[in-house]
């Protein structure tokens, strides 16, 4: 199998480079030329536990891999760093099933394709004898930092370096980073904003002499981006197994189609659902959920996407995003695979803010539909399944939960079974979701909170959290703008 571009039909390449280069020279994503089916029956995989679910779904889009070393990625990734062996469990509430995303490292979903990412990346290092260090360099606003932090953590052949903007993460984002231990890692603190951070970032990715002294002393650049195909067929692996378990739990007939709700920022989730649909996974509708930065909800109503409005900071941070990369991939397939049309469509968002593509969107509509939900029902949606069925969900996930009830009121003749996509765990943003089930818990320390929310669910405090409490702190580094090339440069001895 192999891949091409969005933007350009010229682009044929394997699975191991399209992974080993993140994005295309002209700045489209890969994509895959073919869709491949199923290997395996559905029956056969209620049977299956996570890490041959992910060798069955993985290979077939990984095909310049050998099993020895796609099972080997595996193996690394999906072990006893996921606090369950079932690696992403199923939980029912409200006659909804809730698939846990959050049993990794980091606690949210973003877990499930970075522990894989390094191994696949070294892999493919390797097979295409691109030779030397990888140094994976990222701009983080957060979240994600943690997670790829954790992911390339004592991964030999790697390094990472994280800068964020000191003062514009919260307490514990900032302490989940500097107290990260491995001798590959190093996390700077900058005196600037996000953006500051990200553009100076990507100024040093292109910057040609860097580069050049860095493959003298056997280092090269590569990113850890989202929209890796690295990234996304990890994340088509969770639908597929979730799939397999309702059916052997005898919650779904075989070959009963399901709806698949996913709180929505960058549109790789819920792109990795419709892959598995692509691959013939009975899926319904797949419902898009926005928090109050709907640009996906206006876009799923009419094909226009407009991303001139006003940015809002929400209680689900990590779906604040106003540009979806991952949608270029699906408006890609909406053209019928056309590079010059979806080339087009890109350049017109990225001059004017927006594209239409109204004329063809009924193909999408049948597939996809959207919903939004504001943070007054996200909240009643937290307090009312806390209250009704002991369960206790992250903001991002009630943005799916609150989105996908006001789906059913709009569609009852809709019967299918529903999957949310869960994508956080509630220790992640505790302030929020106890202020959601009672305004009488809004004050008091951080880690207060958090034993609170623990008596409150039930639950285990996760490692993740309570290690935070006393973990030395080992990045103290805080540095200007000006001077993040030359935080590279010591780390990398140049
Ligand atoms: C990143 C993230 C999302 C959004 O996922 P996309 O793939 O960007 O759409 C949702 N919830 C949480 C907790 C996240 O970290």
């Amino acid at each position: 199998m192999f891949y091409t571009s969005t933007r350009d039909a010229n682009v044929k390449i394997t699975a191991s480079q399209a992974v080993l280069k993140g994005l295309s020279d002209e700045g489209g994503l890969f994509v895959p030329c073919e869709f491949p089916k199923l290997s395996v029956s559905l029956s056969k995989l209620a049977d299956m536990d996570y890490k041959e679910t992910a060798y069955a779904v993985m290979k077939d889009f990984l095909t310049d891999y050998t099993e020895e070393e796609l099972k080997d990625c595996i193996n690394k990734a999906y072990d006893s760093k996921f606090d369950t062996e079932e690696i992403a469990p199923i939980a029912e509430a409200d006659g909804v099933f809730y698939l846990e995303l959050f049993h990794g490292k980091t606690i949210a979903f973003k877990d499930m394709a970075l522990s894989i990412l390094p191994h696949l990346l070294t892999t493919a290092a390797k097979k295409n004898k691109a030779d030397g260090e990888i140094v994976i360099l990222t701009a983080t606003s957060g979240d994600t930092g943690k997670a790829a932090l954790a992911g390339f953590a004592g991964v030999k052949g790697t390094r990472i370096i994280v800068f964020y903007p000191k003062g514009g993460v919260s307490k514990v984002q900032e302490k989940q980073m500097v107290t990260q231990k491995e001798s590959n890692t190093l996390v700077v603190g900058v005196k600037g904003n996000f953006d500051d951070c990200q553009s100076k970032v990507k100024e040093l990715f292109g910057d040609a002499e860097l580069k050049d002294r860095m493959a003298k002393k056997g280092f090269r650049f590569s990113s850890a981006n989202s929209i890796n195909i690295g990234r996304l067929v990890p994340q088509i692996v969770y639908y597929v197994y979730a799939y397999g378990k309702l059916l052997k739990e005898e919650r779904i007939k075989e070959g009963e189609k399901i709806n698949i709700c996913v709180p929505t920022g960058n549109f790789g989730n819920i792109l990795a659902a419709y892959y598995a649909k692509k691959m013939g996974l009975p899926v319904n509708m797949l419902i898009c959920a926005s928090n109050e930065n709907k640009v996906l909800f206006d876009f799923f109503k009419n094909g226009v996407y407009d991303k001139n409005r006003e940015f809002i900071l929400t209680d689900s941070p990590s779906m604040d995003i106003l540009i979806s990369s991952n949608l270029e991939r699906l408006i890609y397939l909406n053209t019928g695979c056309d590079p010059q049309k979806t080339k087009e469509l890109m350049e017109s968002l990225k001059s004017k803010g927006k594209y239409d593509i109204s004329d063809t969107f009924s193909k999408i509509s049948g597939e996809f539909t959207g919903e939004f939900a504001n943070w007054s029902e996200c909240a009643k949606k937290i307090h009312d399944l806390y209250e009704g069925d002991g369960y206790v969900i992250d903001t991002h996930t009630a943005v799916a939960a609150a989105a996908y009830d006001k789906y059913v009121k709009e569609n009852p003749s809709d019967k299918a079974k529903t999957i949310v996509a869960s994508t956080a765990s509630p220790y992640k943003f505790a302030r929020s979701v106890l202020k959601a089930i009672d305004s009488k818990y809004e004050s008091g320390e951080d880690f207060e909170l958090i034993d609170t929310l623990s008596k409150l669910s039930n639950t285990e405090i996760p490692a993740a959290v309570s290690e935070l409490k006393t973990a030395e702190v080992v990045h103290k580094t805080v540095c200007e703008i000006s001077e993040m090339k030359k935080q590279v440069e010591g780390n990398l001895g140049l």
